[in-house]
């Protein structure tokens, strides 16, 4: 039995990843649930799955859960998401908070000396270099959710790691991969959240339409592998079936395919080093005729090209990156801006900054607060 602690539980990772537990009750015990807003769906899920703690991030909402949920210790807040990330009766944390936020309780998990399942991506291109040196010094497991990291790493299991020659990190193009780039600025809100083959957030979903998902997933690899970025490859692949490949010295490539389903790379890290059955995925090989490979166009998604850049230079612009993206998306998703000023903006926030080179956490933490800063002064919100 595996003591599982969640992190961002209602949202759509969270809620894929109960489904994955609801099916083994002989082998996950949930410790503790946290959601942001969405308190209702965090008293069912409390109800359910009876864990010994959860938390709200608003305060205001936490009378609600009291009243409903009088046998569970309520934690409120920054500091309460903080507190559960010290909880060593779990085994493993999934942290699936959404957006920067991530970033202090995969600090905190992993200097608990907890096991970490990642999917809140964003706290390792914030602060990569700090949170691998953490993971080294506590000498605890990072297991990557997100489905192209997982393939990778199911890849890798058993080769040495000296014996990789190129990462390849497959991206589905998102919807816009045929439109033409004259068309980018008239794309709306609800056109880009109609993601082809993956049912996701919202985030993530603007992040995919830009391709800056397929960005951080490149900063993602760069250090959860420690690969040098002209080892990683990224090609588009419409079907989603291949979740990403390596490619040895010897000439081998490895793959991993599976129907484009979250619970498959959520169980795995979850259960690793075993698997276990999932019933209700019939993936037939025949169904595809064809799996298709092309070239980024990273002049129509310059987000790519962004996150290319920001590897290349001071780790500073990793921070800027990832903070600029995520309050120029939730700018977005409000019809405050147009999608074109997603990376217009990245981009000069990113010449803008005063770079340096591996940043501490206050020094992160002023860049974030520079960041926001910027940009809601150059967009007048
Ligand atoms: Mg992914």
């Amino acid at each position: 039995m595996k003591n599982i602690g969640i992190l961002g539980s209602t949202g759509s990772v969270g809620r894929q990843s109960l489904e994955v537990i609801r099916k083994h009750p002989d082998k996950f015990n949930i410790i503790f649930l946290s959601a942001n807003q969405n308190v209702d769906l965090l008293i069912e899920q409390s109800k359910e799955f009876k864990p010994q703690y959860i938390c709200i991030g608003d305060k205001d909402k936490s009378r609600k859960l009291k009243s409903s949920l009088d046998a569970i210790n309520i934690l409120i807040g920054e500091n309460g998401l903080i507190e559960l990330c010290t909880n060593n009766d779990c085994d493993i944390i999934l942290n699936a908070i959404v957006g920067y936020n991530g970033l202090a309780p995969t600090l905190k998990i992993i200097e608990s000396g907890i096991d970490l399942a990642l999917s809140n991506k964003e706290s390792i291109v914030q602060a990569g270099h700090l949170v691998m040196k953490s993971k080294k010094d506590k000498n605890i497991n990072i297991f990557p959710v997100d489905s192209e990291h997982s393939a990778l790493w199911q890849c890798l299991i058993g080769e040495d790691e000296s014996t990789i020659k190129k990462l390849i990190l497959t991206a589905s193009g998102g919807p816009f991969r045929k439109l033409s780039k004259e068309k980018f600025n008239d794309i709306t809100k609800e056109d880009a959240l109609n993601h082809p083959n993956w049912d996701m957030g919202n985030k993530i979903s603007i992040d995919s339409a830009t391709m800056m998902n397929k960005g951080f997933e490149l900063i993602e690899a760069y250090w959860l592998f420690e690969i040098p970025v002209n080892q990683i490859q990224i090609v588009v692949h419409p079907q989603s079936i291949i979740h990403s490949m390596v490619e040895f010295i010897d000439g081998s490539i490895k793959a991993q395919l599976s129907e484009p389903d979250m619970k498959i790379p959520i169980q795995f890290a979850l259960s690793y080093p075993k698997r276990y059955e999932i019933k209700d995925i019939d993936f037939s090989i025949e169904k595809f005729s064809k799996l298709s490979f092309e070239e980024v166009d990273l002049d129509k998604f310059k987000c790519v090209k962004l996150a290319y850049n920001a590897l290349q230079s001071e780790n500073s612009y990793l921070t800027v990156l990832n903070v600029a993206n995520d309050l120029l998306v939730s700018l977005f998703l409000k019809d405050k801006i147009t999608f074109n000023m997603i990376p217009e903006y990245i981009e000069r926030a990113m010449d803008k900054h005063y770079s340096i080179n591996n940043p501490n956490i206050s020094e992160i933490k002023k860049l974030t607060k520079w960041t926001k800063d910027f940009i809601e002064r150059k967009i007048n919100i």
